[in-house]
């Protein structure tokens, strides 16, 4: 940030810097050398279970309550890991919260859904839709807290946006005094403002993203998030993205995430979920495979969070039990 220029500014939610680990034993797994592979551990985010959308939160939250915010508003999947964190927010910062998601009422309250009732989150349920329908239904909740003399703040799907996606230049900031000599830096991509923030803290040819199908087109997502955040040039071609582990779309779990989970823990005790860091582990054992990251270069795995999601999918669930053997 050049001097005389104002800073946004940001709610305190949690403790930094996260700490950056050693995984030689999934390095070596992976056919990498034990030094190779590190994991940035945002999952030990102090703030409402941990994981990445705290990073973001603290300045879309600090923005929402410079504009005098009271209550803030949302969007969702059902098992949304960023409306969970926006409920916790909400909790630690005294704001109420409204969550629109996804789906109908009766869908089960387990992982993060029972977290945000824990939080004390309210929520609207949207029916089945794309973003659009969730972005409209969330623009009417809004209109009707102001009717009711409230006043909203709109968090962003995944909390991405230029303003959330700081963030994870923050991060950038982090790893750089982490890690100075670093090569890659894989992560999950989603909504695309975790990608979009290390891009741009880091630079383009740093950040390997691996898209979990949450957006129709991840390089132009990416590249209009990092771009306000950037001097360097971020163009859709610029950005390395794997598109080979969607599987049979988003909410589903696919036979490599699964062997990622089970490598993780089974190397590590490392838990992942199915939907993102999953996805980030199953995209770095490709491209290792492929030979996009070798031997010898010093590999970073972002580890988003996501635990609560695991207790959100039963499908996943089940195929862990079945790893149970009888002793
Ligand atoms: C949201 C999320 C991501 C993806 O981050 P985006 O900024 O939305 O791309 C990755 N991991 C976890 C656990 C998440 O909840």
């Amino acid at each position: 940030m050049t001097s005389g220029q104002h800073t946004p500014p940001r709610a305190s939610l949690a403790t930094w810097p996260t700490p950056l680990e050693p995984a030689p034993r999934l390095a070596h797994a992976l056919g990498l050398g034990a030094d190779d592979l590190w994991i940035k551990r945002d999952d030990l985010i102090g703030l409402g279970g941990g994981g990445n959308k705290v990073r973001k939160l603290e300045w879309l939250c600090g923005a929402a309550v410079a504009d005098g915010a009271t209550v803030l508003v949302t969007t969702g999947a059902s098992q949304s890991n960023h409306a969970r964190l926006t409920a916790a927010a909400g909790a630690r910062l005294g704001l109420d919260v409204v969550l629109v998601l996804a789906g109908s009422s009766g869908s089960s309250s387990s992982g993060n859904l029972a977290l945000d009732g824990l939080f004390g989150a309210r929520v609207v349920w949207a029916g089945e839709g794309d973003a659009g329908t969730l972005a409209t239904a969330a623009e009417h909740v809004a209109q009707r807290l102001r009717r009711e003399g409230a006043v909203p703040a709109l968090i962003p799907f995944g909390g991405s946006s230029p303003v959330g996606a700081r963030g994870y230049v923050e991060c950038a900031r982090e790893l750089l005094l982490q890690a100075p000599e670093l090569n890659t830096v894989v992560t999950a991509l989603g909504s695309g403002g975790t990608m979009a923030g290390l891009v741009a803290g880091l630079s383009p040819d740093r950040v390997l993203g691996v898209h979990c199908g949450a957006v129709p087109s991840p390089a132009t997502t990416v590249s209009a998030l990092a771009t306000p955040l950037t001097d360097t040039p971020c163009p859709p071609p610029a950005l390395r993205i794997r598109l080979d582990q969607v599987g049979a779309g988003y909410g589903t779990l696919t036979e490599p995430v699964m062997s990622a989970l089970t490598l993780a823990a089974r190397t590590e005790g490392l838990v992942l979920d199915p939907i993102y860091t999953g996805r980030a582990l199953a995209g770095l054992t490709a491209a290792v495979e492929s030979g996009d990251i070798t031997p010898g270069q010093r590999t970073v795995l972002l580890h988003s969070g996501g635990l609560p999601g695991l207790f959100g999918h039963p499908p996943t669930l089940a195929r862990a039990e079945e790893g149970l053997t009888d002793g």
